[in-house]
């Protein structure tokens, strides 16, 4: 039988599914390592952690499966998007991998919005201006390790390493590159400008391939390790999100991808690059012609999870001596309190926040609290605070990508029938929650599967991924929503003049 592996590398773990070529899935595997985090905002991985571990789980699925070696007719991958990692002239690595949730290069992201320089390098890149951006790393690292950033040769990032040390070639997707904010999403080419602003050359960066291109030759102790075969081609793929969009089929126009894990995003698949005035949207590469856009949200479930933790402390214990799940039982506590939570309004900010208001003084709140407002009315808000934030991204993608008409929902939130329905009800669209499992690996499989001439169209992902629940919006409960959402708008532009004073307070208060 013919079968295709999916890679999935991400922050923390990297995982692997080996398909059949239906999409079913046969073998997985998972392998962790650390994040390193020694000074104040810095998150970094070993980049040898990570070949170590795409090795490991590729070995692990091959192992489990008993396929043979032949009977793989690629390997397909996803990576985490924005890592940086520099390489010096004998190509060792001169840094570690700086991820995305590495935010040393805030006074540089900060210096592009300020100055006006941003606005116009995001209308290009697609990339929202933030710290998380190999744009903002390259120029802090120029600015303030200027050692490290003159011995570079070569600006890469994680997936392209795992490439270079299998096949000894520095080649980066479209859809990587669109994350790095160094690349022009409407040429499809390093922009020249953001290389000069930069003072780097074309040459110090991979050379830029489709997702489907593949290469094979992988190198004989490699093949060996993994019995694979040298022949096996590896198709470079795309980034996380938009192959996360792929593996739930959202990628019609109008399907959106809601993802509510520990942090959030809304994704929607368009043909051709767009980009927002407002400069809060990323616009990333799934293929030359479709580009996913969309919103990534810090707060999601790790709201509820503060709410668990910090509100129901007792619930918890208690939970867990009857080995439930705490979450279980804060939603049918919350299940008793009306839509609207009696009017309780909760912006969901504790993290600072990325889409939609890019803020990273955001601070969380509560709104309208009354003495009849009991904690079941809290732990009501906080999840419909969530989900109303989302909505906002949903109502600024619009603005560029039209009218949704159905969405595709992913995440640990799924695991609760109340939160499902209240996401059909505040977006006002049919909901569907898809079966498919590890969303990006499916994704990865399926662009290889397309890559390699399996299937003719992507759209084949429909008859794989299956359906566990669908919701319908229920009338007298997006009547509420309709009316709160404006007040719940209005409240948070009131608000965010006042984010920065507060949170400097915490910091300077704060042990
Ligand atoms: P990750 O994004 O880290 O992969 P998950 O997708 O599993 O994580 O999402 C974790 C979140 O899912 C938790 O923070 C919590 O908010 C939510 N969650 C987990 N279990 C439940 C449940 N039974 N009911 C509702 N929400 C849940």
């Amino acid at each position: 039988m013919d079968y295709m592996i999916g890679v999935d590398i991400g922050t923390t773990t990297t995982k692997s599914v080996l398909y059949d070529m239906k999409g079913k899935v046969v073998a997985y595997a998972n392998s962790g390592y650390q994040l390193y985090q020694d000074a104040p905002d810095m998150a970094e991985e070993d980049p040898d952690d990570i070949l170590h571990a795409v090795i490991e789980v590729m070995g692990q699925v091959m192992y489990k499966s008993k396929v043979k070696a032949d009977e793989i007719k690629g390997v397909s991958f996803s990576s985490a998007m924005h890592s940086l990692i520099l390489m010096d002239e004998a190509d060792q690595p001169l840094t570690k991998a700086i991820t995305w949730a590495d935010n040393r290069a805030a006074k540089y992201s900060d210096e592009l919005k300020d100055n006006g320089l941003g606005a116009k390098i995001y209308a290009r890149t697609g990339t929202p201006i933030h710290p998380m951006a190999p744009l903002s790393k390259i120029l802090w690292l120029r600015h303030e390790k200027p050692e490290l950033f003159k011995k570079a040769k070569k600006f890469i990032d994680l997936k392209t390493y795992v490439f270079f040390k299998l096949f000894g070639v520095y080649r980066m997707d479209y859809s990587i590159a669109s994350a790095t904010g160094m690349f022009n999403i409407f040429d499809l080419k390093w922009n020249q400008g953001v290389l000069d602003l930069l003072q780097i050359t074309e040459k110090q960066l991979p050379e830029l391939v489709e997702t489907t291109a593949s290469i094979s030759g992988i190198a004989p102790r490699f093949a060996e390790l993994l019995n694979i075969s040298t022949r096996t081609p590896f198709i470079f793929g795309a980034s996380d999100g938009v192959l996360s969009n792929l593996g739930v089929d959202a990628i019609d126009p109008g399907v959106v991808a809601v993802t509510i894990g520990t942090s959030g995003a809304v994704r929607v698949t368009v043909d051709k690059p767009v980009v927002d005035p407002d400069g809060k949207l990323f616009c990333y590469a799934l293929t030359k012609d479709k580009w996913v856009v969309g919103g990534p949200v810090n707060n999601g479930g790790i709201v509820f999870r503060w709410v668990k933790d910090q509100l129901f402390a007792p619930e918890r214990i208690t939970a867990e001596q009857m080995q439930v799940s705490t979450y279980d039982i804060l939603t049918q506590i919350a299940e008793k309190i009306p839509a609207g939570s009696d009017g309780l309004l909760f912006h969901p900010y504790l993290g600072g926040e990325r889409a939609p208001i890019w803020n990273a003084y955001a601070r969380g709140s509560f709104f309208g609290l009354t003495r009849n407002h009991t904690r079941a009315h809290m732990v009501r808000a906080a999840l419909e605070g969530i989900v109303y934030n989302l909505y906002v991204v949903m109502l600024t993608i619009e603005k560029v990508a039209g009218k949704p008409k159905s969405i595709q929902a992913t995440g640990g939130f799924a695991r609760s029938a109340l939160w499902r329905q209240m996401l059909a009800d505040i977006f006002e669209q049919p909901i569907t929650i898809p079966e498919s499992f590890e969303s990006s690996c499916l994704g990865a499989a399926v662009l290889g599967m397309y890559a390699l001439g399996y299937i003719d169209n992507l759209a084949a992902v429909k008859d794989m991924i299956g359906v566990t629940d669908v919701h319908k919006p229920n009338s007298d409960n997006f009547e509420v929503y309709r009316e709160l959402l404006p007040i719940w708008i209005r409240i948070s532009h009131l608000l965010e003049p006042e984010y920065k004073e507060i949170a400097d307070f915490q910091r300077k208060h704060t042990k």
